[in-house]
This record gives structure tokens, sequence and C-alpha cells, in this order.
């Protein structure tokens, strides 16, 4: 039965054991489509986060994605073009049963301004990276993310913990908003601020933020108190990050770890101007979209400017992928770029060894079958000190969302280990019903983003998309059960492309080879994509794995 959705009460979260669809694939991805809107921000409009990134293009498209997944024959497949169903063809049993691409122009017109015309005229939907794919879990997968990117920090930097230390950051968002959760899981004092009231209050009332500071001056006494006692807490402050950052900067304080997750990626739909209220915002997203890129981009250069002056004097800086350096240095800071992205500062040797964020979802909808699984992965990997970790923290903290779910940092070979187990566990009935598997889009070869994912790699391949592009294919010949190639990134037009995927473990023989098939085949190509850029550690990682790397050294 589903369950019923206080947040959003027309999207109730799915669950239960009856079976709608033909059989348990299509049922699954059903499942992840009304998954996604449940835990949505605004599911009325098919959005689920950062300003526009949706799960289908329209209503009439969505009615006929359902319709067709509950009438489709598990030898067919479902072919969806951003967000539109437009075929179902007839394949085999073991063909992925969706396939999709979602925002996808060709390089030339990749632009903002010609996607938000497409979008427009309701040719185009831009899929986010788990929206339209129907992958996302919540906030969950980004504070699983954020979470660990500030412990790799702190391994770095304070000596593994982050007691005692200030992060300032911004943006409470779809995706944003986890960020007070995961600082203070993380055990640090974390401001955050927003320029929309009522997102802050959301916030505070499921308990990410301990408070809503009154004030600048508020906000910064409580910080400071508990700095200074090293004591854990999450403030969060209403006003305009560009005028924010600014003014603790001119204060001298230097905070320890400074970042940003408003939307700027987005210049009309998303960020919002300084001196500018969220009306005016509103009002000119109909009637002066022009003007309103321009003022964002004039107030994301002073908001860069201010990280880049905490960064000088001495602050952790960087860009948690939302591409306020790329604004801010078409807004005139050339040197917004001396500021780094998170994947190359941190992540980098872990994707070498295709170690990235790896989901599960219980399709049951009964979050004894998570718990079970945590103790599974406790079991399989005791010496894997990132995810035991996690998974205890997880389980104290993180509170579901929608479909109970989990995400852990898993690589090559454990990720297959445990689909498969969790397979074994679904056919033997120790799980009330089938889980999904699926990973990020950020994931070793998943993307191509010279801005996010692929910057400064060591053979200068950044932009070439031939990787994601050959990661989709490589999964549809690898029996996945959903594959999506996404363009788009932030900034909606010419910053990315990427690969998602989707398996479903139904505790059959034949699901336990497609996660078997998928899996590896996922994540040896992952490690291929960097031992092919030179990186050491994923030739090593090529080499002890078996991942069918054929190394050809100098190209030239
Ligand atoms: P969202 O649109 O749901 O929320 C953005 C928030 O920023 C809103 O609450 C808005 O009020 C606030 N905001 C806008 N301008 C502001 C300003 N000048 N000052 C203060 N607050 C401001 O977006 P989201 O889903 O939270 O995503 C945020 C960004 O992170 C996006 O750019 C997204 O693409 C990016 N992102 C990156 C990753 C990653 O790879 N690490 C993952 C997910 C999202």
């Amino acid at each position: 039965m589903p369950k019923p959705n206080p947040r959003h009460p027309g999207f109730p979260i799915p669950g239960g054991l009856d079976l709608r669809a033909k059989g348990w694939r299509q049922e699954a991805l059903l499942r992840l489509l009304e998954n996604v809107l449940s835990v949505g921000e605004d599911p009325d409009r098919l959005i689920v986060y950062a300003a526009l990134g949706k799960a289908a293009r329209n209503w009439p498209a969505h009615a006929k994605i359902v319709e067709t997944l509950l009438s489709m024959d598990e030898d067919q497949t479902l072919i969806i073009q951003s967000g539109k169903p437009v075929g179902l063809l007839r394949t085999h049993a073991k063909a992925p049963l969706v396939i999709m691409a979602n925002c996808n122009i060709v390089g030339q017109w990749a632009k903002a301004e010609v996607f938000y015309d497409l979008e427009k005229k309701g040719l185009i939907c831009w899929g986010g990276l788990t929206a339209g794919a129907w992958q996302y879990i919540g906030s969950q997968g980004v504070i699983q993310g954020t979470y660990e990117i500030f412990m790799r920090i702190a391994e770095r930097r304070f000596g593994g913990s982050l007691a005692g230390r200030f992060i300032l950051t911004a943006g409470l968002g779809g995706m944003g908003g986890a960020q007070p959760l995961a600082g203070r899981m993380a055990g640090a004092a974390i401001l955050v601020v927003d320029i929309d009231a009522e997102r802050a209050e959301k916030r505070r009332a499921i308990g990410f933020l301990d408070v809503v500071a009154s004030d600048l001056d508020a906000a910064l006494r409580l910080i400071d108190e508990a700095v200074s006692e090293k004591r854990a807490i999450s403030v969060g402050l209403v006003g305009n990050a560009a005028d924010i950052y600014p003014k603790i900067e001119a204060r001298g304080i230097v905070p320890d770890i400074v970042t940003d997750q408003t939307s700027a990626h987005d210049l009309v739909y998303g960020y919002v101007p300084k001196g500018m209220s969220l009306e005016e915002v509103r009002r000119l997203r109909e009637e002066g979209p022009a003007q309103l890129m321009a003022a964002s981009r004039a107030s994301i250069a002073d908001h860069v400017r201010a990280m880049l002056a905490f960064q000088k004097k001495g602050s952790e800086v960087f860009d948690n992928g939302n591409l306020i350096r790329t604004q801010a240095r078409e807004g005139g800071v050339a040197n917004a770029f001396d500021i780094p992205i998170f994947t190359e500062a941190y992540l980098r040797p872990l994707f070498c060894r295709a170690i990235g964020p790896f989901r599960w979802m219980a399709l049951s909808g009964e979050e004894s079958d998570i718990a079970r699984i945590d103790d599974l992965v406790l079991e399989l990997f005791p010496d894997n000190h990132i995810v035991t970790n996690w998974i205890s923290l997880a389980r104290q903290y993180v509170p579901f969302e929608g479909l109970p779910a989990r995400i852990a940092w898993l690589g090559h070979g454990e990720r297959t280990r445990l689909a498969v187990a969790v397979n074994d566990l679904v056919a033997s009935g120790a799980l009330k019903g089938p889980v999904a598997f699926s990973r990020d889009h950020l994931d070793a070869g998943a993307m191509a983003h010279p801005n996010i994912m692929t910057e400064n790699m060591k053979d200068g391949s950044d932009a070439i998309a031939d990787w994601p592009l050959i990661n989709a294919m490589t999964l549809c010949a690898s029996m996945a059960d959903l594959v999506v190639i996404h363009s788009g990134g932030g900034g909606y037009a010419g910053y990315m492309t990427s690969a998602g995927v989707t398996i479903v473990a139904d505790g059959t023989e034949a699901g336990a080879e497609r996660l078997s098939h998928a899996l590896t085949n996922d994540t040896s190509l992952g490690i291929i994509r960097y031992a092919d850029a030179g990186y050491e550690a994923a030739v090593e990682a090529a080499e002890a794995g078996g991942v069918g790397y054929l190394p050809l050294g100098g190209t030239l």
C-alpha cells in the first residue's frame, strides 16, 4: 500500500507488495518515478529540484509514461526523449525496459538561451542528474556527498576532525538544504545563508537546521560560541549570500571552510541577485529575463570575490558543483577558478578506483529492508572505514524520505557483491520486497563535465563526452533496466554529458545476471576512463580488478 505523504498529499509514497505492472522490473521503475515526485520540491509542476529539474516533460507525458509502464511486457523497451515517451519497441527480456535521453543539445547550440526557448516551446526538459532519471532519493544523497567532502577536508587540513571549525555556506534548497545536517554530522559549526525565509523554515522544521538566527550578529554569536566549545551546530540566516559573505569578510572573520550551494547555475529561475526582493525576481523572470541574468551575474561576481578573499586569508574554499565560478568568470572575475572544484580537490583518488555514490531503494517501502541491508554492508565490508562510518551515522541521523533508501560510496567489485547478495536476500524472503540499485551520474565513467567532474584531467581530456556515451551503451549491452544520457548540468546546456543507470534486484536468477553484468561493467569502465587518462591508481586498480582494460600506452 502507498503511504500518505504529509509534505505533498497528492503524491503518496509508493510501497507494498501488490504488483500493478506486469512484473517487478516495470513496477520498480514506476515506483521510482512516483518516488522522485513524492520527495520533490514542487511535484505539482513535476519539478524535483534545482529550479527546473523535472521528472517528466509535462502531465500528458507523465500519464503516458505511467500507462506504458503499467501495460508493457518484459521484452519491450520504452523510449523517452526529454521527459516525453515517444516509442515502445519490441526488444527482448534482457534489454533495458527504459531508455532515455534528456536535454541533449548539439554543441554549437547548447546555450542557456536556446534551452529556455526550447523549454518554453515544450520540446525539451532538463532532468538534472537524478530527477529526469527517477533516481532522486531526497536529501540523503546530498547529505552523504556533502558529509564525505567535509570529512575529506577534515582529513587533509584539520587532523581528521571538524570539531571547533566554522563552515560558511549558502543555499537551503532541494540539494543545498542537506548542508546544515551534513555539517553538523561532521561535528562543525555551520552557517547557511538563504534568501528565502520559507526555505530556511522548512529545513528548521525537519531538524536539519538547529536554529534560524534573527540577524548576522546573532548568527555569528551562535557560531562563535559553538566553535569555542567545539560543539556542532547548524545555524540558518535569511539573507543574500552576495551581501552576507562580504560582510563577514569585512569583519575580519575567516571561516575554516567556505562553499556555496545557491542555484547559481541558473541566472533566471534560480539565483537571486542582491538588492532584489523575491517578488521582484519573480516578476522579472517573466518580464525581463535578460536584465535578471545580468544582475545575477554581477551579484555572483561579488559573491565569488568574497570567497576568493576568504581563500587568500586561509579558508578552505571549494565549488560544490553549482557553476558559481563559471558564472563569476563570465561576470568579470578573472581568477574565479583559483577556487578548486570539489571533485578534483577531494574525490579523484576515489574515482580512480571507481568508488562513488551508490544507492539502493527498498521498493516495498519497508524501512526494515534498509536496516537489513545496512547490516549486510557492515558484514561484507568491515574494513571499509568510510562506508562503515557513514552507515552507522546515517542510521542515527538521516531521516528516510519517500521510499526508504540508502547511499554509500562503494567501488568496483563492492557494488556487484552487495547487489547480488541483496538479490539473494530478496530471493530467500529475508527482505520484504525487491530493491532497486542506481548510482549518481557523478561517477567515474559516467560524466564529462569540465567544470565539475573532469576539470584538470591529467591528460587534458576534460571536455571529451565520449566516455558517458560509451558508458550508456555499455550499460544497454549489459542488461541494465533503465539507461539514460543527460546533458546540461548546471546552466542547462553545454556544460556536461552524463549517463545514469538503474537495475532491479527482483530475487530472480536473471536479476542476479543483470546486476552482475551492469554493475561490474559500469565500474570497470570508470577505472578504464581514469587509467586511460594516465592516473597510476586507476592503472593499478585495473590490474588488480581484472576490468578488461586494453592499455595502449602513448597514443600519439
Ligand atoms: P534549489 O533551486 O532547490 O535551491 C537554491 C537555493 O538557493 C534556494 O533556496 C534559493 O532561495 C537560494 N538562493 C538563490 N540565490 C541566493 C542568494 N543570492 N543568496 C542566498 N540564497 C540564494 O537548488 P538545489 O537543488 O539546492 O541546488 C543548488 C545548486 O547545487 C544547483 O546549482 C545545483 O545544480 C547544484 N548541485 C550540485 C551538486 C553537486 O554536484 N555537488 C549536486 C546537486 C546540486
